[in-house]
């Protein structure tokens, strides 16, 4: 098996659908490529995580596309969130907890306001590669090597943490079974309790603007529970009363450990990529003649793909046929991030080119991305008020189409940081270095997290 990662120069292989291997991807162009400096390591790693348990099961893959495909026919509603990227120093019961009780509140508020199933799908378990714009960052007049994310290299501005090390790796795989151990328990083990709706808000949310709203929709929950139980429903016979579904994902960008967790189901002898249910192509990787395009092809796992301004309606078209060339519902999800001042002009061409081909796809709506922006001290943020206004314009957009909004994908948090400007709390530049705590793009806190689903839910419910 090869283990060259350096950029191909050799024009891509002829794509055969007879030829994809899980290796096949190394014979195509790659960007956003860590260069290891010993191979040997690099191999003996590999062949490690092949030999360690799958982090996630076929059948759970498989159920995920099911959920996708309604929310495709409008009949569910998808809510995608986590981190811009996992780090190995917040490792922890506390911060898995946060987050994933953040979107449990955030679901119960969609779900009542799109009167649809919440399909929730955490950023989670995995997120830890980042893609970057530059290969190296400079700081004071020094140049090292750019972060790519804790699975690769360390965020310290130091050149012996900037060296890629593939022992991380691993870490990174036995941190997404400790993660994934976990949320199988909240969400089986009675945290997701609808019961426990109330006891589901965080201290400082209490405190905040919303909590009132909160505690009504708490309120009428239980009273419908009450309701249902007099009727004799209960959670023997609808288990979704004491127990939940809840899904990972992350971006597949480093593929030695994508496809070292790769294997071939037993029921369906198809090939799956264990390391999570979902996974994603980023804005900088979809290339259709591309390495990661390659490799996703031949895992049967639900597919995102983000779409950008940049995105040609020739290349969607292009990665639809390759991605999903028999047209299979929930197989990929669309993931518009435009930003709100582009949105308007840049998706409509493309949700109708879309359906122009009569294929299904989940669209969803990343109002994160295309709205970074730089402050005066060279901080990255975002406006809530631009994240609000490119979700209304998603919504528009699809809704003028006729085609049903599938959902969204964001980057928050559960913990009360101040990264994003605006919210309730009018947070502003100046509060920014207050808990700026992200290892790479600002994220929604709980509080702006929850304001979002409330503005999403009026919207889904006129
Ligand atoms: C991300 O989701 O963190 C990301 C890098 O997004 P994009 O590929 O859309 O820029
Ligand atoms: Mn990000």
């Amino acid at each position: 098996m090869s283990v060259t990662l350096s950029p191909s120069s050799a024009s891509p292989a002829v794509r055969k659908a007879a030829s994809w291997s899980p290796e096949s991807w190394r014979s195509f162009p790659i960007r956003q490529v860590p260069s290891y400096p010993d191979e040997d390591a690099l191999t003996a790693v590999e062949a490690r995580l092949h030999r360690y348990p799958p982090l996630v099961f076929a059948g759970e893959a498989r159920r995920l596309r099911q959920h996708l495909a309604q929310a495709a026919a409008g009949r569910a509603f998808v809510l995608q969130g986590g981190a811009c990227a996992e780090s190995f120093s917040e490792f922890s019961a506390d911060f898995v907890r946060d987050t994933f009780r953040v979107l449990l509140q955030m679901a119960v508020v969609l779900t009542f306001g799109a009167k649809v199933p919440v399909v929730k799908i955490g950023r989670m378990a995995g997120q830890f590669a980042k893609p970057r714009s530059s290969d190296t960052e400079t700081k004071d007049g020094v140049e090292l090597p750019s972060y790519r994310g804790d699975i690769i290299n360390g965020p310290d501005f130091t050149s012996a943490d900037r060296v890629p090390d593939p022992v991380r790796m691993e870490t990174g795989y036995f941190q997404s079974a400790g993660i994934l151990n976990l949320l199988r328990a909240f969400s089986r083990g009675g945290y997701a309790n609808l019961h426990q709706v109330h006891r589901w808000n965080l201290g400082f949310v209490e405190r905040s603007p919303l909590a009132e709203r909160y505690r009504v929709l708490a309120e009428k929950i239980d009273e419908t529970l009450s309701f249902m139980g007099a009727c004799g429903i209960n959670a023997e016979c609808a288990p979704q009363i004491d127990e939940t579904e809840f899904y990972t994902s992350h971006e597949a960008l480093l593929l030695p450990y994508e496809q070292a967790l790769t294997r071939i189901d037993s029921t369906s002898g198809e090939w799956y990529d264990c390391s999570a249910h979902f996974l994603w192509i980023g804005d900088r990787t979809r290339q259709p003649d591309g390495a990661h395009v390659e490799f996703l092809r031949g895992v049967r796992n639900p597919i995102g793909i983000k779409v950008g301004p940049t995105t040609q309606i020739e290349d969607l078209e292009r990665l639809l046929e390759i991605l999903n060339p028999d047209d299979e519902a929930g197989r990929i999800t669309l993931i518009s991030r435009m930003g709100a001042a582009k949105i308007r002009d840049h998706l409509s061409p493309l949700v109708r080119a879309v359906k122009g081909t009569g294929r299904t796809v989940t669209w969803l709506s990343d109002p994160m991305h295309g709205n970074t922006i730089s402050t005066s001290h060279k901080v990255k943020t975002r406006n809530f008020d631009a994240i609000l206004s490119e979700t209304q314009a998603f919504f528009d957009v699809l809704t003028d189409e006729g085609v049903p909004p599938g959902g969204v994908h964001i980057e928050m948090t559960g913990q009360n940081v101040t990264e994003c400007v605006g919210g309730a709390h009018e947070l502003t530049e100046d509060d920014l270095s207050a808990r700026y705590q992200t290892f790479c793009d600002p994220r929604l806190n709980a509080e702006q997290s929850l304001e979002l689903a409330f503005r999403m839910a009026e919207e889904l419910s006129t």
